[in-house]
C-alpha cells in the first residue's frame, strides 16, 4: 500500500492578508462527531473478485473527509462499510472504536437520488426516522421546525417530493439525514445530478451544516473542486483493487468559497490542490488504461476536462 501524506496549502501572498478569513478550529474538542476507521480492510464479492485490499482509513471526530478516484475503486463500498450495509472479507471497520454491526442511526447516508419518499410530504419525509425513533410528537415538531429552518425549505414544509426542485429535494433529504443527530453522515455524490450553480449552493450549505453541527463527514465525490471545497482531508482510492494510494490534506480557511464569484486567494490556493490531485489521478488512470491498453495510453487521454476549478476528475 502507498500512502503519501501532504499538505499542498500554498504560502499566503504578502498583499492577500486582509482578505483571508480565519481558520476555523475543526475538528475540535466541541465535536459531536465520532472517529471511524477502516483497519486493514478487504472486500471480495463471491467469485473471488477483490474489492478492496488493505485499506486503513481513519477519521477524526467532526473531520470533513472526502473520497476521489476513478469509478469502480470501491468508493461506495467503503461508505457501505461504514454505513454498515457491508461486512469486510478482512480487517475491521470501527465507529468509536467498536466494530460496526450493522446500520444505525448514529450513522446517516445521503445519496445521489434524494430518495425521499414521494407519498409523504417534506416535513413528514424529515420527520419519519425520528418517528422510527420512537420520539414524542411535540419532539418531532420542534427538530422539524429546526432542520427546515436550517436548510431553508420552512415554507416547503408540506410540499411532497415531486413539488420541489432537484436542490430542494437534496437539502430535504440532509435535513432528514440530520434529524436523529448522527455523529456521522456518509454523502455518495449527492450533488452529481444537480447543475453547476445549484452544486455550488449546497456545497455551501453543507460546510454550514458541518461546521454548526460538527458532524463527522465521508463524502464521495468525482468533483474535485467539491473535494477541496468541502474536505479537511481528501483521499484518493486506487483502484483494481480499490485501495489508498494518496492522501492530501487541505489547509485552507473557512468558510471557503465556491467556484462562482470574484476570484480569492483561496479560491487560487484551492485550485493548485486540486491540481496536485489530479495529478495523482492521472497517474492511477493512466496506470489503469496502460494495463487495459498494453501501453498504448498516451497524453491525448486526459480526463480532467481542463479547468480544475470545476471539471478535474468528472467522467473518470
Ligand atoms: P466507486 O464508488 O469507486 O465507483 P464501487 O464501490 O461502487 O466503486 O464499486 C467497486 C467495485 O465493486 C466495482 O467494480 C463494482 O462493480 C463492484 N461491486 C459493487 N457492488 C458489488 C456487488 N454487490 N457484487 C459484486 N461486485 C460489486
Amino acid at each position: 500500500m502507498f500512502v503519501t501524506s501532504k499538505s499542498f496549502g500554498a504560502p499566503a501572498l504578502a498583499d492577500a492578508e486582509p482578505r483571508v478569513r480565519p481558520v476555523e478550529s475543526r475538528p475540535g474538542p466541541s465535536s459531536s462527531g465520532a472517529s471511524a476507521a477502516l483497519e486493514g480492510v478487504s472486500l471480495e464479492y463471491e467469485g473471488g473478485t477483490t474489492i478492496l485490499e488493505d485499506v486503513s482509513i481513519s477519521v477524526a471526530p467532526g473531520e470533513a473527509l472526502c473520497l476521489v478516484g476513478p469509478s469502480g475503486g470501491g468508493k461506495s463500498t467503503i461508505l457501505n462499510l461504514l454505513a454498515g450495509l457491508a461486512k469486510p472479507t478482512r480487517g475491521r471497520v470501527l465507529f468509536d472504536g467498536a466494530p460496526i454491526q450493522g446500520p444505525g442511526p448514529e450513522r446517516a447516508v445521503v445519496f445521489q437520488d434524494a430518495a425521499l419518499f414521494p407519498w409523504l410530504t417534506l416535513e413528514k419525509n424529515i420527520a419519519f426516522p425520528l418517528e422510527v425513533a420512537g420520539a414524542s410528537h411535540a419532539e418531532r415538531v420542534e427538530r422539524v421546525d429546526e432542520l427546515l429552518r436550517l436548510v431553508h425549505l420552512s415554507r416547503f414544509r408540506t410540499a411532497y417530493p415531486h413539488e420541489l426542485s432537484g436542490g430542494m429535494r437534496q437539502r430535504g433529504a440532509i435535513a432528514r439525514a440530520l434529524a436523529t443527530r448522527p455523529r456521522m453522515i456518509l454523502f455518495d455524490e449527492p450533488f452529481a445530478a444537480l447543475d453547476g450553480q445549484m452544486r455550488e449552493l449546497l456545497q455551501g450549505e453543507v460546510e454550514r451544516i458541518i461546521s454548526a453541527t460538527r458532524t463527522t463527514m465521508v463524502f464521495v465525490t468525482h468533483a474535485l473542486d467539491e473535494a477541496v471545497r468541502l474536505g479537511d482531508r481528501v483521499v484518493l482510492i486506487g483502484t483494481r483493487p480499490g485501495r489508498v494510494s494518496a492522501e492530501v490534506h487541505v489547509d485552507l480557511p473557512r468558510p471557503r468559497r465556491g467556484a462562482i464569484g470574484e476570484a480569492a486567494v483561496e479560491d487560487v490556493r484551492a485550485v493548485r490542490i486540486a491540481q496536485r490531485i489530479a495529478e495523482e489521478i492521472r497517474a492511477e488512470v493512466d496506470k489503469v488504461a496502460r494495463e487495459e491498453a498494453d501501453g498504448a495510453w498516451g497524453n491525448t487521454n486526459r480526463t480532467d476536462g481542463g479547468d480544475p476549478r470545476r471539471h478535474l476528475g468528472r467522467g473518470i
